[in-house]
């Protein structure tokens, strides 16, 4: 199994580290080419509208959205939520617009420009603590997305089917539980796909 982790910008060796810990193989993707023999892909906190640039850019846009109608999970954590959103709110276009949420951008305010917050995450464990940066979180779901987890009434995580979204930054601790969540999720994916 070998995962990639989109490195246009961002934080992409803290991912890399924590998908090795976990147990998979992890590499750092700055080419198209490396799209095709991925099985999943991290797409990376950092901003948005730069990533977002960048991925044109590069032609990766288009690729990635094949990768996702292929049935390879991709995991999007924080910036990397945005752009797998299918709304953004006071944007007309969306990035990538794969996944059935709405998402609203530097959501928690100026206070609360980053916090930790430790959390009870479905299907992950409790006791998760999460590390929010200019975080967005997610306004609202479709009926196929379950949610995961929360912060004050606000979605923080969320899951439909091979698409993963977490508003923080998982991969700012050792806590390896939610990058293990995305390998099983990836681990199923490349069954299922075996099969068809
Ligand atoms: N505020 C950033 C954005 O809108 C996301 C912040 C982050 O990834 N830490 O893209």
């Amino acid at each position: 199994m070998k995962i990639g982790v989109l490195a246009l910008q961002g934080a992409v060796r803290e991912h890399v580290r924590l998908l090795e810990q976990a147990g998979a193989e992890a590499v750092a993707v700055k080419r198209v080419e490396q799209l095709s023999d991925l099985d999943g892909l991290v797409i990376p906190g950092g901003e948005s509208t730069t990533i977002s640039k960048l991925m044109n850019e590069y032609q990766m846009t288009e690729p990635i959205r094949q990768m996702y109608q292929s049935g390879k999970p991709i995991f999007g954590t924080c910036a990397g939520m945005i752009l797998i959103a299918s709304r953004i709110e006071g944007r007309d276009e969306p990035h990538l617009g794969l996944m059935d949420i709405t998402v609203k951008r530097n959501a928690f305010g100026r206070q609360r420009e980053s916090f930790e917050a430790s959390l009870d995450v479905k299907g992950i464990g409790d006791q998760f603590q999460a590390v929010f940066i200019r975080a967005p979180y997610i306004e609202e779901v479709g009926p196929g997305v379950e949610i995961l987890a929360e912060v004050d009434g606000k979605i923080v995580a969320a899951r439909q089917g091979h698409l993963l979204a977490a508003a923080f930054h998982p991969e700012l601790t050792d806590d390896v539980r939610f990058h293990a969540y995305f390998i099983e999720m990836v681990r199923e994916s490349m069954v299922t796909n075996a099969e068809v």
